[in-house]
């Protein structure tokens, strides 16, 4: 097995580029036909989304727009400490049919952030898609309907998702081996 060192740590491939792509085909066909005629607005989160969402998006065969947004973390005056807020989306949703192009869903805080923020301008409907979900880890209650790859909770590089900043550049995904 191939393991390669990213500053401290070694990774190994964990999903290869074929498998990924095999399951980014499906992800784009169920979305295709189950959005026909409600003109979708994707709507991905940088950084890591976004070899994801350009994988994704080619191959969706409806009208559709994309967009991308970030998340800006800062430590809010209140109890709750770090408060993310959404920069970078100048679309007026309100009446569309949203889908949120993410690239990991770990426990869940970030996407529940995202989608309280954008449930206040009030788009017709809001579907996530994530590349990757971490069922063990997931602690909030989420409605996750695009899915391409469950994976078990060890920390993982590679296709847009990055270790300090490195590996996202990968075409594959890679595990961290201890
Ligand atoms: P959550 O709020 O769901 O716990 O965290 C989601 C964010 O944590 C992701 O958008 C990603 O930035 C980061 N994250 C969680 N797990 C991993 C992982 O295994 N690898 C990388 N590179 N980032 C991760
Ligand atoms: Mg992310």
């Amino acid at each position: 097995m191939d393991v390669i060192k990213i500053k401290d740590k070694d990774f190994a491939v964990s999903i290869p580029e074929s498998k990924i792509l095999c399951e980014v085909e499906r992800l784009a066909a169920q979305i295709s036909r189950d959005l026909e005629g409600k003109n979708p607005l994707f709507l991905a989160v940088l950084n890591g989304s976004f070899m994801f969402a350009a994988d994704l998006f080619r191959r969706i065969t409806i009208p559709a727009e994309i967009s991308f947004v970030k998340l800006a973390s800062y430590e809010g005056v209140s109890s709750t400490g770090v408060i993310k807020e959404v920069i970078g989306l100048s679309e007026n949703i309100a009446g569309r049919t949203i889908v949120v192009i993410e690239d990991i869903i770990d426990t869940g805080c970030t996407m529940q952030k995202l989608l309280e923020s954008l449930g206040t301008r009030n788009p017709e409907a809001i579907h996530v898609c994530t590349l990757l979900l971490k069922p063990e880890k997931l602690k909030v209650p989420l409605d996750v309907k695009y899915i391409a790859l469950e994976i078990p909770n060890d920390f993982i590089v590679g296709y847009g998702l990055d270790y300090d900043g490195y590996g996202r550049n990968l075409k594959d995904i890679y595990t961290v081996v201890e």
